[in-house]
């Protein structure tokens, strides 16, 4: 326990501050050593996040079997097998027939997966992955379609940049997105409003996301 504890950061004490009990924390540990998760581990966390299925995969396999895996990069139909084996819930869905490529290997292993649809709100950066805000009601509906596959919220970054007001814009757009996706499918259905990184994370806080996925202000 004192040897992990050596790598933690203190950021980790402001981030569990902010998030009260009103968010959930996702730590992304990607490029991170077993032993930089163990310490996390240790001191109670259980929700890691991976953005490509091989490192994944080899996480999964010498960590701690209670860890709950999410899928958090972009996802080629490719890799969709080892995603739905080691994954508990597969955040970066961008299209609907990633998502029925998922349906298929859910029921080749007889699994149910959790996913998030992923929108690119930030009008700039046009090359981004993830769905524009107007096929949001068109991919909750046409995954009603899909029964291997529980569709609990979405995903949303933020865009690169310093500026506060447009970071908020975008966050301010996408808690708008998800109560309406609430009002039209039910808060039971969707939960999980997957927003904010290291750089923006209290402002996503502050316009309502309910899970925030932090690396780099928890490892560096
Ligand atoms: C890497 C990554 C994060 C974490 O970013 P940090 O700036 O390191 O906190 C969050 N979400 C996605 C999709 C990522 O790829």
């Amino acid at each position: 326990m004192a040897l992990y504890n050596l790598t933690m950061n203190t950021n980790y004490f402001a981030v569990k501050a902010a998030l009260q009990n009103n968010a959930s924390l996702c730590i992304v540990s990607k490029y991170r050593t077993t032993e930089q998760i163990l310490s996390y581990y240790e001191a109670g966390e259980r929700l890691f996040a991976e953005n490509r299925v091989s490192e994944l995969k080899e996480k999964a396999a010498v960590l701690p079997k209670d860890i709950e895996w999410h899928l958090i990069g972009h996802l080629q139909k490719n890799k969709v097998r080892d995603a739905v084996r080691y994954a508990k819930c597969i955040q970066s869905v961008d299209s609907y027939a990633l998502a029925e490529c998922i349906e298929k290997e859910c029921i080749r292993q007889n699994k149910t997966m959790r996913i998030l649809a992923e929108f690119h709100l930030a009008e700039e950066d046009a090359n981004k992955t993830g769905m524009r805000y107007e096929d949001a009601f068109a991919f909750f509906d046409a995954c009603k379609k899909l029964p291997h596959l529980r569709l609990c919220g979405i995903m949303v970054m933020g865009p690169h940049t310093e500026d506060t007001k447009r970071i908020q814009a975008v966050f301010t757009n996408a808690h708008e997105l998800f109560v309406s996706l609430q009002e039209r499918y039910g808060s039971t259905q969707v939960t999980t409003l997957s927003m904010g990184m290291s750089s923006d994370y209290p402002i996503a806080l502050a316009c309502g996301s309910t899970m925030v996925r932090l690396g780099t202000c928890l490892f560096e």
